[in-house]
């Protein structure tokens, strides 16, 4: 094949690429507020969550963050987000570890917690919500997730939101517009090296 026929045969290729791609372009023309779902047991489910903030910043929207397993205050996160005047960041998490093992006490401060967020849900100034490490309350049942459900249903149809954590219930998922499952191939801590800033935190 000489040089211009593969140019002929690579711009005919290219031209049948556009015309999928514009006419699915076409297609998804409707404008709504989102659910996402960040799951599974790979890295980066929070650090994409927070790569939409950034990009929510740049429109100038404003954003509110809850945490709710809350392991440190120290991660760089934090740090720049609590210092943007376009971010509300709540920690709703203060408290829960994996030893308290008190089921009461763990689903009095989870709805403690959703009673903050859903502060943030009835607010139609809010244009992107966050909550971050959400799966867990749902997970081991200190919150309903049918009531949950419910609150995520009734807030502004323009709000965004997007939940991260491992093992999203398949009730969220189907609820959700976007689910995205990352998988753990390999991870530096399991060969020994602690977070790195940065990186990890
Ligand atoms: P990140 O905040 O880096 O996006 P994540 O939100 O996907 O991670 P989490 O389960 O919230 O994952 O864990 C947060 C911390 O645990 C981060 O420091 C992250 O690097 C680390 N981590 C994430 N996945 C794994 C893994 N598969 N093995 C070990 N450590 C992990
Ligand atoms: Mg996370």
């Amino acid at each position: 094949m000489d040089n211009s026929e593969q140019e002929k045969r690579y711009q005919q290729r290219m031209q049948r690429k556009k015309t999928v791609v514009d006419s699915a372009v076409s297609r998804a023309g409707r404008q709504q507020g989102l659910l996402l779902v960040l799951t599974g047991n790979g890295k980066g489910k929070s650090t994409s969550a927070f790569g939409m903030v950034v990009r929510a910043l740049g429109h100038c929207m404003q954003v509110g963050v809850a945490q709710f397993i809350k392991s440190r205050s120290d991660t760089g996160e934090e740090l720049f987000f609590r210092r943007q005047p376009g971010v509300i960041w709540h920690t709703l998490g203060e408290g829960f570890t994996w030893e308290t093992q008190n089921l009461e006490r763990d689903t009095e401060m989870a709805q403690r917690g959703w009673a903050v967020a859903r502060q943030m849900l009835k607010d139609p100034s809010l244009d992107l919500i966050v909550l971050d490490e959400f799966t867990y309350p749902l997970k081991y049942g200190w919150l309903e997730v049918d009531k949950v459900l419910a609150d995520l249903k009734t807030r502004p149809p323009m709000q965004h939101v997007i939940v991260t954590g491992r093992g999203a219930p398949e009730a969220l998922c189907n609820a959700a517009d976007t689910v995205t499952e990352l998988r753990d191939i390999k991870h530096a801590f399991r060969a020994g090296t602690g977070a790195q800033k940065g990186i990890d935190l």
